[in-house]
């Protein structure tokens, strides 16, 4: 994983690549075409896709096993997605360094799952529980009170409400209807200043 061309270690705002040559993962964020790290850290590409990403090292998660988190879905892979920890659900604070967290696609919800399309999308956000913390975060979004939370319209990005139907929701902009495996329950205080954590 890890890129000859990238050095072993960066700093928030190191310049990392240009986004035609690298997509922007974990750690990292785009400016104008441009791909920089968010984090301090180990820059790493994906040969299979060009993403790079940056692995925090001080993104000690400060999460244990059985608590409530709220995660933003930064990339869907074809068993597992992979998300950015946002906070505990119930509290304000942010978790400093957005640490990974991943939900295997069997963890993802009751009963046989074959893709997650129709279920997640990049830029969800989910509500969670922690299944392990150590040596690496696995959430679970299974359980029905779990899942997505708030998410945004594949084709014009406005905030999307809640549909008619079961795991169905709607953009109140452009009309489009989209299917996510909503989480069906009470929302806990989310991190932030209590707007959608998105
Ligand atoms: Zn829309």
């Amino acid at each position: 994983m890890s890129d000859p061309e990238l050095p072993n270690l960066v700093l928030p705002g190191d310049y990392l690549g240009a986004a035609e040559e690298y997509l922007p993962g974990h750690g990292t964020y785009e400016n104008r075409g441009r791909i920089y790290a968010s984090v301090l850290g180990k820059p790493k590409v994906d040969p299979r896709d060009r993403t790079v990403r940056v692995d925090a090292r001080n993104g000690i998660p400060e999460v244990a096993e059985g608590d409530l988190v709220y995660a933003r879905v930064e990339e869907v892979k074809t068993a597992m997605l992979i998300c950015a920890l946002l906070g505990r659900a119930g509290t304000r604070r942010r978790l400093p360094g957005e640490p990974e967290g991943t939900v295997h696609i069997s963890k993802a919800r009751e009963g046989y799952t074959e893709s997650f399309q129709g279920e997640f999308a990049v830029g969800d956000v989910l509500l969670a529980r922690v299944l392990q913390s150590e040596p690496s975060v696995k959430l679970t979004t299974a359980p029905p009170p779990l899942g997505v939370v708030a998410a945004r319209c594949q084709s014009c990005r406005a905030l999307l409400t809640m549909g008619t139907q079961e795991n169905e929701m709607v953009c109140p902009r452009c009309g489009n209807v989209e299917r996510r495996k909503v989480a069906k329950g009470p929302r806990p205080d989310a991190p932030g200043d209590g707007a959608p954590a998105l």
